[in-house]
């Protein structure tokens, strides 16, 4: 009875704010003009140009005054820094994983752990691929397929667990290729191309239990696996009461070897690692990086980078910090839900996927309607976003021709600790005014088209 009287109590971000950037408003006519230089690609406009700066929750977050007092702690030595005993001993407590190496930022670690594993021809099943992870997998000679549920592939399916894999389709690569042929599983977690969305422990578990019968490892991109957590504590059975903490070193429990971008989840600017629980594996990464990255104590990164992450790390498994983090993104989608805004559902942990097909039915893909969107959005109001679509999956290896994906989506990704949700109303605002002007937009032609990863670079004018 004493419960049902109380009024409905707002939460609010558990930090307040020290410092502040200040940031540079600009006209519509400036925007116009900056749009005009950068192709009509967010990735080339200059940041100065930006207001709300959505592109990516990737090395954006702000750091904490205690990340920054770890900066002052560098050990710049060459080698044995502390600041890398710190972060492996770190890297072991939260995540559990034996051996790391650091490197100067995901992609880093990926390129080293394909080299080591993969081999011409083989096959690596992923729940959806990742633009850097897939292409580096290629460069190795391997083959990537999806092997994601097929809700994942749709906008509007509302399945709890979008990043779940299908064994069935696993088990048909399987017997297909045979398990020789499948070096390892590549499991993301809050898979990113698919909008944020959550494996379950259930799944993770079944997928364990069949690799480990054909003796194939799991590789864990867990770039994102504190968010991915945070949907198993509030959606998966038995998991309410478990803190955050538990619910990742699960994760990594159920998993051999992981590939991590600092850069998201661990709040730091920059910074990767490769994490092994194989010795041997160790032992040849830590040849490797030497080559591409740096000696096996640094990985290309400063000293005072690794104290940073180290301390990021611990940060980023608190249950306050991590509530709030996914919280403002669900704060954000749900008043463009409210507003009738076609998006991904349910809303992911990074950010919001604007569904350009239903947001623009009359562009054909090959207008690029998610490029054509975020321009739109960026002349409206100077709220920069990213197109997760047709130019972001780039040509078929064998016939050159587009991928066509299923999703166009254009991605507003929230900086960690960095926006207020007064900055969140303004976006809602714009994308909503946008919406209501969506018959208006005629789509894109594609002018200049590099050979890899075409979406930083590729340039655009309107149709
Ligand atoms: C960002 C990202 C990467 C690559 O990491 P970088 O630090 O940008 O090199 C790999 N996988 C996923 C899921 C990512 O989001």
């Amino acid at each position: 009875m004493e419960r049902k009287k109380m009024r409905k109590r707002s939460w609010a971000e558990p930090y307040k704010i020290k410092m502040v950037e200040l940031v540079h408003m600009t006209t519509r006519e400036e925007r116009q003009k900056a749009l005009e230089k950068a192709g009509y690609n967010t990735f080339l406009l200059r940041s100065r140009d930006v207001y709300i700066d959505l592109l990516t929750d990737s090395g954006t977050s702000a750091m904490s005054d205690r990340q920054w007092a770890g900066l002052m702690m560098g050990d710049e030595a060459y080698a044995g820094s502390e600041n890398f005993y710190h972060l492996e001993d770190t890297i072991r407590k939260i995540y559990g994983y034996k051996y790391i190496v650091p490197t100067h930022q995901g992609r880093g670690a990926e390129h080293i752990l394909s080299k080591i594993l993969i081999k011409p021809g083989d096959i690596i099943p992923g729940n959806m691929y990742f633009t850097t992870t897939r292409l580096h997998q290629e460069l190795a000679g391997g083959t990537f397929v999806d092997i994601i549920i097929d809700e994942a592939h749709d906008a509007q399916n509302l399945h709890p667990f979008k990043g779940n894999v299908d064994l069935n389709k696993l088990q048909a690569l399987i017997d297909k290729y045979g398990a020789k042929k499948i070096p390892y599983v590549a499991i993301a977690t809050a898979v990113n191309m698919a909008g944020g969305q959550p494996i379950s422990i259930e799944n993770l578990r079944q997928v364990r239990e069949l690799t480990k019968k054909y003796g194939i490892m799991i590789v864990h991109d867990m770039t994102r696996v504190a968010e991915n957590a945070y949907f198993i504590q509030r959606r998966e059975k038995g998991y309410q009461n478990t803190p955050i903490r538990d619910i990742v070193k699960e994760i990594c429990s159920l998993t051999d070897a992981a590939t991590m971008s600092g850069k998201k989840d661990a709040l730091v600017n920059i910074g990767g690692f490769l994490a092994l629980n194989s010795r041997k594996h160790y032992t040849e990464a830590s040849n490797l990086v030497v080559v591409y990255e740096g000696l096996h104590t640094y990985g290309g990164l400063a000293g005072r980078d690794m104290e940073a992450m180290a301390i990021g790390i611990r940060e980023s498994v608190d249950d306050d910090h991590i509530h709030a983090r996914v919280g403002q993104v669900e704060y954000l989608g749900q008043q463009l839900i409210d507003h009738g805004v076609p998006l991904v559902q349910p809303i992911g942990g990074h950010g919001i996927f604007l569904d350009a097909r239903r947001f623009l039915p009359q562009l054909p893909q090959t207008a690029f309607p998610a490029q054509t969107l975020a321009a739109e959005l960026y002349l409206d109001s100077g709220v920069r976003s990213m197109e997760r679509g047709i130019v972001s999956s780039g040509r078929n290896k064998e016939t050159g021709d587009h991928n066509y994906p299923k999703l166009e989506l254009v991605r507003l990704t929230i900086p960690r600790r960095v926006y207020t949700q007064a900055h969140m109303d303004v976006v809602a605002e714009s994308v909503e005014d946008v919406f209501a002007r969506r018959k208006e937009f005629k789509g894109l032609d594609m002018v200049y088209e590099p050979k890899y990863l075409r979406f930083f670079q590729a340039r655009f004018k309107p149709l």
